[in-house]
């Protein structure tokens, strides 16, 4: 595919700047760092790195524009809103190029970009943006003698830490609500895909957004992402990432007493049942495994298969990972992209080498390539549940599966977890899908479809998988603290 000139344009423009107050930024001691092209890697862009010192640039601006008088804290709720629309608008207009960009920088199919990505990340600001002339507190009865109503004020200013799993999107579902409820912003992409969110920074500039209300600064955890979690001017910190790092920054949120919302990793369990439409089922459990190269963290990644039909499941499984077409997510015909990373290759297909240690046999796949990071999609066998491979997230295409018996045994087995992200279940009956959606440990249950979000529905984990929701009505209480007045009539 050729790449368009405003692309080209935008990678090769130089080291790209910081979005700091309005204005693109050098960072104060000139580092940069490079951004790779996982399909061949070769280097894509250079971007500049923020440290601790550009990262307090980024939070006193924001912290300014917060305050009380300030040009956005002024803003009617329409005009709130109509900004957000504005900026949905020019992603539409942007839409290819910021595909371009998004297959460039994390190897997924450009098709998922436009099929699934962009289009899910525009439907959440817009979604939002109507949540900002909709969203009320309550007037609450008590007695005559007073008025006891609640607003629904903003938190302040909000630290957002996002993975390279979804750059682009995940960035639209931090702003989106942060920006309904009247926060300021300072988001940190992840080092490994830091070209879309800065070309949203692009379109946040042209939609006339004041300045300093949303700042877009590149950098790594340990250095811009740890500065954003310990500055005390920042008042909640969204995180998308790792359970690892998740609880480091729980526990560095305590000293400032942040408010903290977590999306963390998952080892989901995508259980067929006996009855299930295996024309369904079984593209179904492939797909919520190996979607997105595997790397997502709703990846259903445990699927649960009857004794009685296991054979003929796995023998399909192996069918579908040997005909999904791997390669440049650039070409259009692709279906599944490189990993993000050569760690992220090591990562996976250290994992399917320590599934084979243990004792579970390989069918298909778990092989990297010289050049770029690709793993072709796996399919194990004779897999138990005590197993690397059957308790910790790989975050690559492996299609784990194990064998049950009975309905109570799944159950047990599914929730055997630390993690509860999502869960699916296949079925024709709906009695069972609906007792089976009540006993799972998940945030998310899905039922004869995987891996679907919609931005009027809300997302997140139980248990280690984190806490706090997105999208939906449930965002808007992350971004908001709610104040009680009581007014005596007396
Ligand atoms: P992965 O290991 O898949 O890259 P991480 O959880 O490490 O996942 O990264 C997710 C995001 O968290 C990235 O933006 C990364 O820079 C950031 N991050 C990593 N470590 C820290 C940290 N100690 N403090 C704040 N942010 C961090
Ligand atoms: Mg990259």
């Amino acid at each position: 595919m050729k790449l368009m000139t405003e692309v080209v344009n935008f990678l090769e423009a130089g080291p790209i700047k910081l979005f700091i107050n309005g204005t693109w930024k050098e960072s104060n001691d000139g580092a940069t760092f490079k951004s790779y092209n996982p399909a061949n890697g070769r280097e894509l862009a250079e971007v500049y790195e923020a440290k601790e010192s550009d990262i307090d640039d980024a939070v006193q601006a924001a912290s300014l524009a917060f305050e009380d008088g300030s040009e956005w804290s002024n803003l009617s709720a329409i005009d709130r809103a109509n900004l957000m629309f504005k900026l949905a608008d020019l992603m539409e207009r942007d839409f290819e190029i910021i595909a371009q960009l998004e297959t460039l920088d994390n190897g997924k199919p450009i098709n998922d970009v436009r099929a699934a990505d962009l289009p899910n990340a525009i439907e959440n600001i817009r979604y939002f943006a109507g949540w900002v002339t909709k969203a009320t507190g309550q007037t609450i009865p008590y007695s005559n003698d007073f008025f006891n109503y609640t607003r629904h004020e903003p938190v302040g200013v909000v630290g957002q830490i996002i993975p390279w799993n979804f750059p682009f999107m995940m960035a639209a579902w931090k702003i989106a609500p942060a920006l309904a409820t009247g926060c300021t912003i300072v988001l940190k992409p992840a080092e490994q895909t830091p070209l879309s969110a800065l070309y949203m920074a692009k379109l946040i500039e042209e939609s006339g957004f004041p300045k300093g209300v949303v700042n877009i600064v590149n950098g790594f955890g340990k250095t811009a992402g740890d500065a954003l979690v310990k500055h005390p001017l920042v008042n909640k910190i969204a995180f998308t990432g790792s359970t690892q790092v998740g609880k480091s920054i729980m526990k560095e949120a305590a000293n400032t007493m942040k408010r903290v919302t977590l999306e963390l990793g998952g080892k989901s369990p995508n259980i067929i049942l006996p009855d299930a439409d295996l024309d369904k089922a079984i593209p179904g459990v492939f797909f919520g495994a190996v979607a997105n190269q595997g790397e997502v963290c709703n990846a259903g990644s445990r699927v649960f298969i009857p004794d009685e039909i296991y054979d003929e499941v796995i023998e399909k499984l192996v069918q579908y990972a040997k005909s999904l077409k791997v390669g440049d997510g650039l070409d259009e015909q692709i279906e599944m992209g490189p990993l993000v990373s050569e760690r992220q290759q090591e990562v996976v297909t250290s994992y399917v080498s320590k599934g084979i240690e243990e004792g579970a046999k390989l069918l298909v796949g778990g092989e990297k390539t010289d050049e770029g990071y690709f793993v072709s999609p796996a399919v194990f066998t004779d897999v138990t549940d005590e197993m690397t491979i059957a308790k910790e997230e790989i975050f690559g295409p492996v299609v784990v599966p194990l064998r049950y018996k009975t309905i109570d045994e799944v159950v047990k087995r599914a929730n055997a977890s630390p993690y509860g992200l999502a869960a699916g279940i296949w079925t024709e009956n709906l009695k069972q899908a609906h007792t089976l959606a009540n006993k799972l440990k998940a945030g998310t249950v899905w039922v004869n479809t995987y891996n679907i979000t919609n931005p009027a529905a809300p997302f997140g984990g139980f248990k280690e998988s984190g806490f706090g929701r997105e999208m939906g009505s449930y965002a808007l209480e992350n971004y908001t603290e709610v104040k009680n007045v009581l007014i005596s009539l007396e």
